[in-house]
């Protein structure tokens, strides 16, 4: 069947990949047509530049706050100081933001906040809208995008409960689900509940999920998922997810 539809996947990280072109051509096979790609660490920021620049790929640049906990001051500065003279080459700030999962230590969790603070100001300063991860700190990290006066936010990966979500959304900001939506039910009860026009799906590929190894092609599956949960046609979750997606990067 020929469409003018198509997938987007809100959320991975291409440089990962051995082969990112295979990727990329199985993700075309599913009609995922618009791939967003976010850098974490020094070296994927350099990755993501280049893949940014093929056509169907949007890329994120920051440093993950998991890598920030463990990078010296120096290597931190340089690493963002390059980000600021390529910032033209992203779409989006991210991933940036607070994983306090990881971070157990008080001087873990102020690089954290540190970095989140300063690759929120770059956003702000270039208008750009900012991709967050938040695990563990979820309310945290919406009071800080809040007070620095952020409106373009994602919260990705978004796992955290429905009243949380529901005040990230009366925030205006948008919530990318991964495929946990498949099988769990408290991120299927957030996609129930939440406004379609608030929504977006990703991969977080590669990041395995039930030992599989997962990849921007299985987005056609969280679309089914969710227009199920949202008892809609699937064209108009296609349609919707794409829009939402497109116009927050581009
Ligand atoms: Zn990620």
């Amino acid at each position: 069947m020929v469409t003018d539809l198509a997938y987007a996947d809100a959320h991975c990280h291409l440089d990962w990949f051995e082969n990112p072109e295979k990727v990329l051509a199985d993700a075309e096979k599913k009609n995922v047509r618009l791939i967003v790609s976010c850098a974490t660490s020094p070296e994927s920021v350099s990755k993501n530049i280049v893949l940014g620049q093929m056509s169907q790929v949007e890329c994120c640049l920051a440093l993950h706050p998991s890598e920030t906990q463990s990078l010296s001051k120096k290597d931190f500065l340089s690493s963002f100081s390059f980000i600021e003279e390529n910032i033209s080459s992203c779409s989006a700030v991210g991933e940036t933001g607070l994983d306090f999962t990881h971070a157990k230590t008080p001087v873990q969790r102020s690089r954290q906040l540190e970095s989140f603070s300063k690759f929120i100001s770059l956003a702000l300063a270039n208008d750009l809208p900012i991709v967050v991860h938040s695990r563990g700190a979820e309310e945290k990290c919406l009071k800080i995008l809040k007070q620095a006066g952020c409106s373009r936010v994602l919260m990705h990966w978004f796992t955290s409960s429905l009243e949380l979500s529901q005040k990230a959304v009366s925030f205006g900001y948008s919530i990318s689900v991964s495929p946990l939506l498949l099988h769990n039910s408290p991120v299927q009860r957030i996609v129930s509940e939440i406004s379609l026009s608030s929504l977006m799906l990703e991969t977080d590929a590669p990041t395995r999920f039930r030992g599989k190894e997962s990849a921007p092609s299985w987005i056609p599956l969280l679309a089914e998922k969710t227009a199920e949960l949202k008892n809609t046609s699937l064209e108009e979750i296609e349609k919707k997810t794409f829009e939402n997606t497109s116009l927050f990067f581009r």
